[in-house]
């Protein structure tokens, strides 16, 4: 059996973070002869939100062959070397949750297990004492990690806050400088054909067509082809996760520059603080059934550490998945696909997954079923395991608020209660086949939201527990000293990455 011939015109259909992320990414085709052509109106604008990272876009940069510096000064960027959650298991309460691992697993027992037998007895500070970004972050220093085994700096693990609007611009400039070719307009329709129902062109304000094999949809939260044209149907999440709307304002820097993303539980929700270099992004994101939308601008408006540099801005959502990401010819990707509210930051993350897994199963004009099955069972899996992940902080609280009492009581997902029962009872945690985060990640989320395991692996009793005390004292008197020893976080980027758009 033949294949069918490669598809030779590949039409991105948005803008935004998502729609220029896939042109960059898609750009390489361009070489290989196939068109790639977005789409976007200046006049409908982006989301303009989505400004904190998780770590896997340095990979993503790195495939583009994006130089870092370059990069964060475009962008007015910053690093981020985790999360502060404020007040979230209850008021007055703070943890990290910081990217990398956790110490080094010694004779295959894992090192959170040891550090809890240890903790127990008084033999062991904080848990994140022996996180390599946690121990940096809490002094607000930095310095690009490096890949030596034997230097602390190879465990640290980093992601970048930017603004979303250079972001997009910085990628832009890649992608055409690389062949993608740009078209400004407002699409009125799309014009399916009548043999398969495949999307065949997408019509301007005008009457332009835009024509092409594959469609990527990137058209933000109406989903302009997958729901508009397509009807894929969306799985509401609300029940889980009841935020549905946002309010965002930008304001003056105030203090150092702080290398981690800062989110602080407020009675009907949690708001966000973003360090960039030129200003620091806020916003409140809340459920409308609990707070209305002028408390909400006011609370934050209270809750700035600097000056308000424009008015509050609101946005509305609904959290959950797109049924089917990839219907006929089109694929969703970004806001279009689905949304899983900032609190992880990893929307832009399920974009770059989204583009990774299509170059990895790239169709080809026979458009077969394997291919998109995969994808959707892939992106169905991406978006639950976060969904998860998400929902852990707000069901795991002690706060006293209706809000925060709902979600105490509300029944999760399947597996999930059992994974925390996991947790609870010997500190167990298993990564998921293509799960996002690590076990890292869900040790410091569990225990920051107050689950405590009631033991620990018996393993570590066969373990020469003084020897391994010591050892475990140097792992965190090591991260102390390099993290004592890297610059100021603020005085880095001045030195190497100053940015340089200051409008
Ligand atoms: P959009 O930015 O909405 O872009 C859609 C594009 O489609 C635009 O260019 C628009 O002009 C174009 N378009 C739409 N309709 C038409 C039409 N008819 N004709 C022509 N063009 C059209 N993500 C993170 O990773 N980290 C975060 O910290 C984070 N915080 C967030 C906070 C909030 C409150 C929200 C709501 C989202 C946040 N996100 C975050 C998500 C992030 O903003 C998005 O994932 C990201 O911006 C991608 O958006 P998008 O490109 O899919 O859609």
């Amino acid at each position: 059996m033949n294949a069918a011939p490669p598809i030779r015109s590949v039409v991105i259909v948005g803008g935004g973070t998502a729609g220029w992320m896939a042109a960059a990414a898609l750009a390489r085709l361009v070489a290989a002869d196939v068109g790639v052509t977005l789409v976007e109106s200046d006049a409908i604008g982006t989301v303009g939100v989505g400004e904190a990272t998780i770590p896997p876009i340095r990979t993503f940069n790195a495939m583009l062959g994006i130089d870092e510096r370059d990069f964060l000064a475009a962008t007015q960027g910053t690093i981020k070397l985790g999360i502060e959650f404020v007040d979230w298991n209850a008021p007055g309460h703070a943890y990290l949750h910081p990217f990398g691992e956790l110490g080094f697993d010694i004779e295959g027992v894992r090192f959170h297990q040891i550090w809890h037998r240890l903790h127990a007895a008084g033999q062991a500070g904080p848990l994140d004492a022996y996180c390599m970004s946690a121990v940096a972050a809490r002094l607000n220093r930095f310095l690009p990690s490096n890949n030596d085994p034997n230097s602390a700096l190879s465990r640290l693990v980093y992601a970048y806050h930017f603004d979303a609007g250079l972001y997009a611009r910085f990628l832009r400039s890649y992608a055409e400088a690389r062949g993608v070719r740009r078209v400004e307009g407002r699409i009125v329709d799309t014009a399916l054909r009548g043999t398969d129902g495949h999307v065949e062109a997408v019509v301007l304000e005008g009457g332009a067509r835009v024509e092409g094999e594959l469609f990527l949809d990137c058209s933000g939260f109406g989903g302009l082809l997958i729901e508009g044209a397509l009807h894929a149907g969306y799985e509401d999440w609300t029940h889980w996760l009841p935020c549905d709307r946002a309010v965002a304002v930008p304001s003056a820097n105030a203090g150092p520059l702080n290398p981690y993303t800062r989110a602080t539980a407020r009675p009907a929700g949690w708001q966000w603080r973003i360090p960039l270099q030129h200003r620091t992004g806020n916003g409140y994101v809340y459920s409308s059934a609990h707070l209305s939308d002028d408390e909400a601008a006011a609370t934050l408006l209270a809750n700035l550490d600097g000056e308000a540099l424009a008015d509050p801005r609101p946005l509305r959502f609904v959290t959950g998945r797109r049924k089917q990401a990839w219907v006929r010819n089109v694929v969703a990707i970004g806001l279009s696909s689905g949304f899983i509210e900032p609190l992880e930051s990893t929307s832009i993350h399920l974009i770059q997954s989204g583009i990774t897994r299509l170059l990895a199963l790239f169709p080809d004009s026979g458009f077969g079923d394997v291919e998109r099955d995969a994808y959707n069972a892939l992106s169905r899996s991406q978006f639950e395991r976060v969904r998860d992940f998400v929902i852990v902080h707000y069901h795991a609280n002690a706060r006293p608020e209706p809000f925060w009492r709902d979600l105490r009581a509300m029944a999760l997902p399947d597996g999930l209660a059992e994974r925390i029962a996991l947790f609870r009872n010997r500190g167990r945690v298993f990564r998921h086949e293509d799960e996002l985060f690590a076990e890292a990640s869900w040790i410091a989320v569990l225990r920051g939201q107050g689950i405590e395991p009631a033991g620990w692996d018996p393993l570590v009793e066969a373990l020469d527990l003084p020897r391994v005390g010591q050892m475990v004292e140097r792992i965190g008197a090591t991260f102390r000293r390099a993290a004592e020893a890297m610059p100021d976080h603020g005085a880095w980027l001045a030195q190497h990455a100053p940015a340089r758009n200051l409008a």
